[in-house]
């Protein structure tokens, strides 16, 4: 069985992990010098705030709708990647690492599994 794990939003996420003052508003993340949009949480999407998109041409949007605007910080990301793939990498034989957000678990010896989605929501839980 192999499974493959993708972080949803990752950038805006770790964003809301690291300042919990902003975990019930909507939050994008800029690329590097702030210039377009590169990560956008569920609660901005459901607004119609766009991924890639340049600041610029929707700055004025964002700030009409209370959407939280942050500069993309790729220590802090890193560092919660490494963090969620040290908790993902207890679930599975072989744990390959294929970018910040997403890695490809093996699973050789867990024949004891009956329900791999509730697998996936064990180890959904853990991160
Ligand atoms: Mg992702």
């Amino acid at each position: 069985m192999f499974a493959l794990i993708d972080a949803v939003s990752f950038y805006a996420r770790v964003e809301k992990v690291f300042d919990p003052s902003i975990r019930n508003k909507p939050v994008v993340v800029l690329t590097n010098n702030d210039g377009c949009i590169c990560a956008v949480c569920p609660m901005a999407r459901e607004l119609g705030v766009p991924k890639f998109i340049p600041y610029f041409k929707i700055k004025s949007f964002l700030a009409k709708h209370n959407v939280v605007v942050r500069s993309s910080n790729y220590e802090l990301y890193a560092d919660l990647s490494e963090r969620m793939m040290n908790v993902i990498t207890r679930y599975s034989d072989r744990h390959y690492v294929y970018s910040i957000d997403e890695s490809f678990l093996h699973f050789r010896n867990f024949a004891c599994i009956d329900d791999w989605h509730e697998y996936g929501h064990v180890i959904r839980k853990a991160v």
